[in-house]
């Protein structure tokens, strides 16, 4: 089957573009969506990241890579930044931006960490902490008819939810499920043992290797990697695993 291209000509995707913040949404304390109007965006697929560029008064500047959390939507880019704890950049753009400041933004960056909606068959979601952002990109983007899509969200504890009211309408709704995984602290009535990410949760999704869903995994570096061998040993193939890798640690 033809492939749609990637939004966006090499030397589209290379070009800095000014961003203008015009909207600020805290969903988590530690979390918060920034919708920026970004002009000339040349449009972007679910999975897809960003760079963003802060440049200091004296000329420093600092680079790092964002998803974007929303589907295509004009000239309008959405992500979310979980403030990580001494952050450089995070700690700005989730306390510092306010609406009307601008920040320069590179993209949309990745071919196949992607999900198209002529793609066929199942899709199981698996992520840690804001891991959960270009996913909820692609749960974003299914249309009535698209296939099942089932997300395991490994979280710390009921608080650090990104998305959960969001998620809550997704799960009630046909074609979606949603199982929360928490590695410090569950919710009363969860009957599952606090801790890490298992295998049994992965069996929970309700998807088999026998159904061969592709299968995006995104987190920390740890948390993906772990993941992933999950899966393999599931007997899910290799290359229907795509993963994204956000840093060193992991919820
Ligand atoms: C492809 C890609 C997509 C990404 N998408 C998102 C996204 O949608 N939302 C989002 O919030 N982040 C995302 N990230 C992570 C982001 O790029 C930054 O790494 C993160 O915001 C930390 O940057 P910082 O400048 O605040 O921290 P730094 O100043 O670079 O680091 C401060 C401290 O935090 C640690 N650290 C760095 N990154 C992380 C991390 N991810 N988790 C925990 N500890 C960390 C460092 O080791 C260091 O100790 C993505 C990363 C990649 C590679």
């Amino acid at each position: 089957m033809a492939r749609a291209a990637v939004p966006g000509g090499l030397t589209a995707r290379r070009a800095w573009r000014e961003a203008t913040l015009v909207e600020r949404r805290p969903e988590t304390d530690s979390a918060v969506t920034l919708v920026l109007d970004v002009d000339g965006w040349p449009g972007h697929l679910p999975g897809q990241h960003v760079d963003v560029r802060l440049t200091a008064p004296d000329g420093y500047t600092a680079t790092r890579s964002y998803s974007v959390s929303a589907p295509e939507r004009g000239d309008r880019v959405e992500l979310t930044v979980q403030r990580v704890p001494d952050g450089e950049v995070s700690g700005f753009l989730a306390d510092g931006l306010e609406v009307g400041d601008t920040v320069r933004l590179r993209g949309p960056v990745g071919g196949w960490f992607v999900w198209r909606a002529s793609q066929p068959g199942p899709v199981l979601l698996v992520a840690g902490g804001s891991g959960v952002v270009p996913l909820m990109a692609m749960l974003r983007a299914r249309e009535p008819g698209s296939p099942c899509f089932r997300l395991v969200y490994s979280v710390r504890e009921p608080d650090d939810v990104i998305y959960g009211d969001e998620l809550a309408t997704l799960a009630a709704s046909d074609g979606v499920e949603v199982l929360l995984v928490h590695t410090r602290r569950a919710p009363d009535g969860d009957d599952r043992p606090v801790g890490r990410l298992r295998e049994s949760d992965l069996v929970a999704s309700g998807w088999t290797a026998q159904d061969a869903p592709t299968c995006y995994v995104c987190g920390p570096t740890g948390f993906v990697e772990a993941a992933a061998g999950l899966l393999v040993g599931l007997g899910h193939a290799a290359d229907r695993i795509r993963t994204e890798r956000f840093g060193p640690s992991g919820p």
